[in-house]
């Protein structure tokens, strides 16, 4: 079928690896570039000691689908990660873009523009001609996976729960789903979200290192006839009326040294580093099975592969942008940020 092969045309999964310019602390610091960067090619020159401490360069070198360089454009990052994907959103695929790395790397910088690309194209695509006809309805919902719990960044923090009914499908109860109609609200709503992810006593950045924020752009059809029979007796994702035909959800990750946090001697920030780490290694377990076409999916290791579920069945697509920092002082976080990513593809 010719719908069939163009689906077929975007990858299951592509791994893509972002780098970062050298910051003004660390340029000031006179800190080393260690990062180089060929077509889809990667080298990570860390510097090290022998015992005698003469110092010497060992080379890790990595290949991906796609490596982006420091001067690439966040345009450019759209084009080549998430654009691909939107016109099949119409035709049933569920899509997932997570941005992956250590605090500081650039995943919310990387992250932030992407939605609102991607809502201007969907509704565009939603105008053309082809599509008028067919009641389609862009939805925007946002919100937060802090220490295994999940609040609604686009009504107060609300608390809320998930349940799955029997075809497989994800529904977060009570999260509110806002229609896109212009594109311009949709930036507002990125904003206000933002300023509601979880912030403590040791400030923003801190802390919203230890959530995962879940951006989600749904296209739902809408049949007014049976609409107003669901809105009747259902809450959750129907509330709003119309069947799922696709959907594509942006994940900006807990800080990926989060996970390490298991030692800490903070009773909470241990618990914390527990569940991202578990969270870490469920996502990779479960990208890994989908590209294997594993039956069984492990999504039950954490809350984010769970609320995931219906993204990793059936017609899905997965891209991975794993944000890194080239200074020398990263060099650590680098190569495990790097080594998941090859893990994953
Ligand atoms: P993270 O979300 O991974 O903790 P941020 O996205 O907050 O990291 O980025 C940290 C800092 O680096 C921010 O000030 C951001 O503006 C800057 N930055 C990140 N990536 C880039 C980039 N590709 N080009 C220029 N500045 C960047
Ligand atoms: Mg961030």
């Amino acid at each position: 079928k010719e719908s069939n092969s163009r689906e077929n045309n975007v990858a299951k999964i592509k791994v893509v690896v972002r780098k970062r310019p050298l910051n003004k602390k660390e340029n000031s610091r006179k800190e080393d570039d260690i990062v180089s960067v060929c077509d889809n090619g990667l080298t990570v020159h860390e510097p090290k000691l022998k015992v005698d401490l003469t110092a010497y360069v060992e080379k890790h070198e990595f290949c991906f689908d796609a490596v982006l360089d420091q001067q690439v454009s966040n345009d450019e990052v759209y084009r080549e990660t998430v654009q691909p994907i939107i016109p099949i959103i119409f035709q049933r695929t569920k899509a997932t873009c997570f941005a992956y790395g250590q605090t500081g790397s650039g995943k919310t910088y990387t992250m932030q523009p992407l939605p609102l690309r991607a809502a201007e194209d969907l509704v565009r695509l939603l105008h053309q001609p082809s599509y008028r006809n067919q009641k389609f309805k862009l939805w925007l919902s946002y919100f937060e996976i802090y220490g295994g719990k999940l609040f609604d960044l686009l009504s107060d923090r609300k608390k809320l729960c998930m349940r799955e009914d029997g075809r497989q499908q994800v529904c977060i109860v009570g999260l509110q789903e806002f229609e896109v109609l212009d594109v311009q609200i949709v930036k507002e709503y990125i904003e206000r979200g933002n300023a509601a992810r979880s912030t403590g006593s040791t400030g923003a950045n801190e802390e919203s290192s230890r959530s995962h924020a879940i951006l989600q752009l749904v296209v739902k059809k809408h049949n007014e006839v049976k609409e107003t029979r669901r809105n009747n007796n259902n809450d959750g994702n129907e509330s709003k009326g119309g069947k799922v035909v696709g959907k594509i959800s942006f994940i900006d990750l807990a800080g990926s040294e989060r996970g390490a946090d298991t030692t800490d001697n903070d009773r909470q920030t241990r618990i914390e580093g527990a569940e991202i780490n578990k969270s870490l290694l469920a996502l990779k377990e479960c990208i890994r099975a989908l590209d294997n076409d594993q039956l069984h999916i492990p999504f039950r290791g954490s809350k984010l592969t769970e609320v995931l579920r219906d993204s990793f069945v059936g017609n899905s697509r997965t891209v991975m942008i794993s944000c890194i920092s080239p200074n020398a002082g990263s060099c650590e976080h680098t190569l495990n940020t790097l080594r998941y990513a090859d893990r994953v593809k």
